[in-house]
C-alpha cells in the first residue's frame, strides 16, 4: 500500500530551477519520495497544513564530529590549538562506546530538531572496534539521513597527530561497511575520515586514501586550518602525492594557495566551511567566496559543539556576515562599488542545502523538493514574531528564522518533527548525554 503525506498551501522554496519558489503549493510525498510540487494537489493522504509555514529542502550539514556532543560547551573560548590539547588529549581518550551512542544519539536528534536532516558524521573517535557500532547505531536510531566517516581513533595526540605512523585499520573500516552499509540504502552511506599530509607520514596518508579507493567510498579531510596545518600546504601534497580527486572534501581550506584552489577545483574536489568556528577558534577566514570564485560550490558545516552552536542558522549567518564584511572593507578601501558577486541571502540557502547535498555525494537523493528525490522536507514557521511579515521567504529563513520556528521536520518522508516537537524519545536522549558527561568528567578527574 502507498503511504502519501500530502504538504497543503506552504510558500514552498524548492531549490530547484524548474520549479521554483511556489507561493502557495502543496508537496505530495509517496513512499518516502517526492512526487509533485504545484498548487492544489488532490490525493488521499495525510494532510499537514502548511498554512504561515516557508517549506525547504532540509539542511545539509557537511561535517561533524558528532561525538562531542557529550562535552558540549566545554571549550567556549578555545582557539583550534587549545582543541587538540583540551578535547583530542583530553576528553577523547575517556570516551567509552556508551559515550558515543548518547552523543550521536543527543546530537543526531539535535540536528533533526534544527531542520538539519543530512549529517555527515565526522567520527574520528574509534578508540575500541565496538565505537563505531555505538555511533552507526544511535545514528540510525533517529531516522536521520547520514553519511558515517570512519575516522581514526583519538587516544592520545601524540599517535595520532603528530605525523602519525598508525593508519585507520583496513579491517574494522570493511568490517563496518559490511555490517552497516552493505546495500546502497537511501539513508546511509559511508566515507573515510582522513587526517592528512602533516598529521600522518606520506606511507600512512597514502594507505588511507588507498583504502577509501579500493572500497569506492569518499574521503573527507581537514586542510588549511590556521597556524596548525596551513602551513603544511596539505592540497598541495596530496597533489604531489598524486592524491587529489572528485571523491575527496576539503574541510576549512582557510589558508590555501591559490595553486591549492586551482588544484582542488580541477580536482573535482569538494569543499565543506565552518563560519562560526573559523573565525571564532582562529582557523582562519571561512573562504565561501573564495571557493565560489574558483567554480565550486561550497557548503556548511557545524564542526564542534564543544565551542560553537550547533545548528544551520548560525552557520549561514556566520559566512554570510563575515564574507560581506570582508567584501565590503575591500571595496571601500579601494573606493569601488561591491560587486555583484556578492554573497546574497537566497545564495546562503542555497549553499546550506543544495550545495550540501553535493558535498555529502547525494544530490541524487537530496537538497531541493523536486519529484523523484527523497522527501527531505522541513516548514519554517513564518507566524512567529521574529519571522513575520514576510517579504522575502529565502531571507527569512536565512537571516530571521531559528530554531525554535523549526515547526516540521520529515526525513526519507518520515515525519521526525510535528507541530515545533520531535517524534523522539528527547527525555532519554537528554538523560543518557547528561550521564555521558558525568562519567567523562568523573574519568578526567581521576587521571
Ligand atoms: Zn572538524
Amino acid at each position: 500500500m502507498t503511504v502519501r503525506t500530502l504538504l497543503r498551501a506552504g510558500h514552498v522554496i524548492s531549490m530547484d530551477p524548474d520549479i521554483g519558489d511556489l507561493p502557495r503549493a502543496d508537496v505530495l510525498i509517496e513512499d518516502g519520495k517526492i512526487a509533485a510540487v504545484r498548487p492544489e494537489i488532490s490525493a488521499d493522504a495525510e494532510v499537514l497544513d502548511m498554512t504561515g509555514r516557508i517549506v525547504i529542502p532540509g539542511f545539509v550539514d557537511t561535517h561533524r564530529h558528532t561525538w562531542e556532543a557529550s562535552i558540549r560547551g566545554v571549550a567556549p573560548d578555545a582557539t583550534l590549538d587549545d582543541y587538540f590539547v583540551d578535547i583530542l588529549d583530553t576528553f577523547a581518550p575517556l570516551y567509552t562506546p556508551e559515550d558515543v551512542y548518547a552523543a550521536n544519539l543527543a546530537g543526531a536528534l539535535e540536528c533533526l530538531n534544527a531542520g538539519i536532516t543530512t549529517l555527515v558524521d565526522w567520527s574520528h573517535i574509534n578508540n575500541t572496534p565496538e565505537h563505531p557500532d555505538a555511533a552507526i547505531q544511535a545514528l540510525a536510531e533517529t531516522g536521520i539521513r547520514a553519511q558515517y566517516a570512519y575516522g581514526s581513533a583519538n587516544t592520545s595526540l601524540a599517535d595520532y597527530w603528530f605525523e602519525s605512523k598508525i593508519a585507520i585499520p583496513g579491517d574494522d573500516v570493511r568490517r563496518i561497511r559490511d555490517t552497516h552499509f552493505a546495500s546502497d540504502d537511501s539513508l546511509f552511506t559511508m566515507a573515510l575520515a582522513t587526517r592528512g599530509p602533516g598529521f600522518c607520514v606520506n606511507d600512512v596518508v597514502t594507505a588511507e586514501w588507498g583504502l577509501a579507493r579500493e572500497l569506492g567510498i569518499p574521503i573527507t579531510v581537514h586542510v588549511g586550518m590556521g597556524r596548525l596545518a596551513g602551513r603544511f600546504g596539505m592540497a598541495k601534497q596530496l597533489h604531489d602525492l598524486g592524491l587529489l580527486g572528485p571523491d575527496t572534501t576539503y574541510i576549512h581550506c582557510c589558508y590555501f594557495s591559490e595553486e591549492e584552489w586551482r588544484m582542488v577545483a580541477d580536482s573535482g574536489g569538494t569543499v565543506s566551511i565552518a563560519p562560526q568556528v573559523e573565525t571564532q577558534m582562529g582557523h582562519g577566514w571561512p573562504p565561501v567566496m573564495k571557493a565560489i570564485e574558483h567554480g565550486l560550490r561550497p557548503s556548511l558545516s557545524v564542526d564542534v559543539v564543544t565551542t560553537v552552536p550547533g545548528d544551520m542558522f548560525t552557520q549561514i549567518r556566520a559566512a554570510f556576515g563575515a564574507e560581506r564584511a570582508r567584501v565590503n572593507a575591500e571595496c571601500w578601501q579601494a573606493d569601488v562599488p561591491v560587486p555583484e558577486t556578492m554573497l546574497t541571502a537566497r545564495r546562503m540557502l542555497e549553499i546550506a542545502t543544495l550545495n550540501g547535498a553535493h558535498v555529502a555525494g547525494l544530490e541524487d537523493r537530496t537538497g531541493s523538493l523536486t519529484p523523484g528525490k527523497r522527501a527531505d522536507v522541513v516548514a519554517i514557521d513564518a507566524t512567529a514574531l521574529n519571522v513575520a511579515p514576510v517579504h522575502d521567504a529565502a531571507a527569512a529563513v536565512t537571516l530571521s528564522a531559528d530554531v525554535s520556528n523549526v515547526d516540521t521536520v520529515i526525513v526519507d518522508g518520515v515525519i521526525r518533527k510535528r507541530d515545533g516537537r520531535l517524534t523522539a524519545d528527547v527525555d532519554r536522549a537528554r538523560r543518557l548525554v547528561e550521564e555521558s558527561r558525568d562519567r567523562l568528567l568523573a574519568a578526567k578527574a581521576a587521571r
